[in-house]
């Protein structure tokens, strides 16, 4: 306050500075009491094969609607949980409640289906992580087979024992898959070394088909990849039809995006894709 007249740019610079943080620390208190005001939700958003059409499996996809702020973009809140380590308590949040719809329709006598849940890079390297994934199966009488962990590739390289992680995780029987492949300025030396099931092609890849040669070279090689090494390969972020066109005709034959369906709330999927 004694040099409130001078340096006016200074100060100007640091009431910004402080706005943006109040912002951000407003915002991380009002993320510590989303579950229990139960403000969060899961969205599901269809994997669909190409030739059959049919769904056996979706993608879960957190969403944030709070009084305050509104509905809040994961790309947004989740950097802000994974900074401030609330990320913990809520992805057990989020795979406990994938695996409550799952005992549901189970008991309700659906078809069976799979769940992909997103796990972020603190979840993954927590001591007792595979314990809790273990515990949750067993409480929900879950067959892991329908229960698929997506990990980035910063975690599979940048985390201490993952391959004992990963190793003990294909012990339970989950299935595992790198999401946004080919982002992660990662060598691809992990893909011999752990036992991934399922690689995802990150939607920018499959946003500049027909735009750009290098990519769909890049493409191509991803999926020649992903089939030798024995693993199953899906294409994020299918908005165009050309797009379908260009994976079938390269072999990759399942994907997700706005073409086939956005990721939509539960209780809308249990009408579409259950009660026929
Ligand atoms: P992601 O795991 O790569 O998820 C795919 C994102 O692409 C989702 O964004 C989805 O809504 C969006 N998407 C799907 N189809 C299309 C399409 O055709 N075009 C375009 N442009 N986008 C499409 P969303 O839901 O905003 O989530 C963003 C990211 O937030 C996710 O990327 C994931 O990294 C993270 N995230 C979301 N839910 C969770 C969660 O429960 N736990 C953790 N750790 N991360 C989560
Ligand atoms: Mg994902
Ligand atoms: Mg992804
Ligand atoms: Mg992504």
């Amino acid at each position: 306050y004694v040099k409130k007249h001078g340096r006016a740019h200074y100060r100007f610079y640091n009431e910004e500075m402080s706005h943006i943080f109040h912002n951000e620390v407003l915002m991380e208190a009002h993320l510590r009491r989303a579950i229990e005001l139960n403000e969060l939700s899961i969205h599901l958003q269809p994997q669909v094969d190409f030739n059959t059409k049919d769904i056996n499996s979706f993608e879960a996809l957190l969403r944030w609607n709070n009084p305050k702020f509104g509905n809040v973009s994961p790309g947004v809140f989740i950097p802000l949980a994974e900074s401030s380590g609330l990320i913990i308590q809520i992805g057990d949040w989020v795979l406990e409640e994938v695996c409550k719809y799952q005992r549901d329709w189970q008991l309700k006598g659906f078809r069976p289906v799979r769940i992909a849940v997103n796990i972020s890079p603190k979840q993954f390297k927590q001591d007792n992580f595979v314990i809790k994934v273990e515990k949750v199966l067993e409480r929900y009488k879950i067959n892991p087979e329908h229960i698929e962990l997506e990990i980035t590739e910063s975690s599979m390289v940048n985390v201490d024992e993952t391959e004992g992680i990963l190793t003990r995780l294909k012990a339970l029987g989950v299935y595992v898959s790198v999401d946004d492949f080919g982002t992660g300025y990662s060598s691809l030396s992990y893909l011999k070394k752990y036992p991934i099931d399922i690689i995802k092609i990150d939607q920018s890849f499959i946003a500049d088909i027909n735009k750009d040669e290098k990519n769909e070279a890049i493409i191509k090689a991803i999926i020649t990849l992903s089939k030798n090494l024995g693993m199953d390969v899906i294409a994020e972020g299918v908005e165009y039809t050309d797009q379908e066109q260009f994976l079938k005709q390269f072999n990759c034959h399942k994907g997700q995006g706005y073409l086939y369906n956005k990721p939509i709330p539960v209780e809308k999927i249990v009408e579409q894709y259950f009660m026929l």
